[in-house]
């Protein structure tokens, strides 16, 4: 089924008002008939960091770089979090994990998944010993595995093997779920995990993809587009960033398949909201 989209324009300072005026006037009773599941991507340069809420439920997916950290962190203060149900580091890259350390700091974490390989750089050394310090135990990303986060759910669809040459292969993927609507999200997993997630075994069918690897052509295969599908595709990605990313190949095979695209490069932070029918796209920039 074809999902209606709406791209609207509204500067983010601008919504939390809107936002918080909302919540004045709204009865307690309209809340939980207009819940919606919140996906906010945030703009953190080249890296990804991705919250989500659901029901005062709140999921952090990597953090930028570690200079971006405060950004994060006075992100997800604006927005309302208390603490985090769970934080999800894809993988040691540290335009990924960079930022995390801090925000672990920040926040009380109920959940850390991270999948189980060793990186030596300092930054992933840095993050264990932030983990240690703060008593938290590694979740390892079992495929299959499905929890529960506010009203939605999430399962875990990578990776499918233990060892993989590249880095970014390890990256933990999922399918959240909200009602009618569902995204996927795998961090920087390129062709070889996308190919393993599509004989997991879990259907990958998904409104919502974010492309992995910042929209680079070692991912976002043609069979990985065909099983999921998507309706909108997210790139998180740098302004002029070195790599190029997102590569013109990818953006070609979005366009090509009529997929709606949304960059954190050319509009800043995306907040996609799902009332687990539709889903509404509100940007902090408007694209020039
Ligand atoms: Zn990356």
């Amino acid at each position: 089924m074809k999902k209606k989209i709406l791209r609207i324009f509204i500067p983010i300072a601008l919504l939390f008002l809107i936002t918080e005026s909302l919540h004045t006037f709204v009865p307690e009773s309209d809340k939980t008939n207009s819940s919606i599941l919140k996906v906010h991507i945030i703009d953190v340069g080249q890296g990804d960091a991705i919250l989500i809420e659901s029901d005062n439920q709140y999921m952090l997916i990597d953090a930028g770089e570690k200079g971006m950290s405060n950004i994060v962190i006075d992100y997800l203060e604006e927005t309302g979090v208390n603490e985090l149900d769970y934080v999800i580091a894809t993988h040691p890259h540290s335009d990924h994990i960079g930022g995390l350390a801090d925000v672990i700091d920040y926040y009380h974490v109920d959940k850390i998944i991270m999948p189980d390989v060793v990186h030596t750089s300092k930054t992933f050394e840095n993050l264990l010993d932030t983990i240690s310090e703060n008593e938290l135990k590694i979740t390892k990303p079992i495929i299959g595995n499905e929890y529960t986060i506010g009203e939605a759910t999430f399962v875990i669809i990578a990776p499918n093997s233990s060892y993989y040459d590249a880095l970014n292969n390890y990256s933990v993927g999922i399918k959240l779920i909200y009602k009618e609507n569902s995204f996927i999200f795998a961090g920087d997993a390129e062709k070889e995990s996308e190919y393993e997630m599509l004989e997991c075994g879990i259907d990958l069918d998904a409104d919502v993809l974010k492309l992995s690897h910042h929209g680079s052509t070692t991912s976002s295969s043609q069979r990985f587009l065909d099983a999921v599908t998507p309706s909108i595709a997210i790139v998180s990605a740098g302004i002029d960033n070195q790599y190029g990313h997102p590569h013109a190949e990818i953006l070609q095979a979005i366009k090509e398949r009529k997929i709606t695209l949304y960059r954190t490069d050319k509009e800043g932070t995306i907040i996609l909201k799902a009332d687990g029918e539709n889903i509404v796209a509100v940007t902090s920039r408007q694209r020039e």
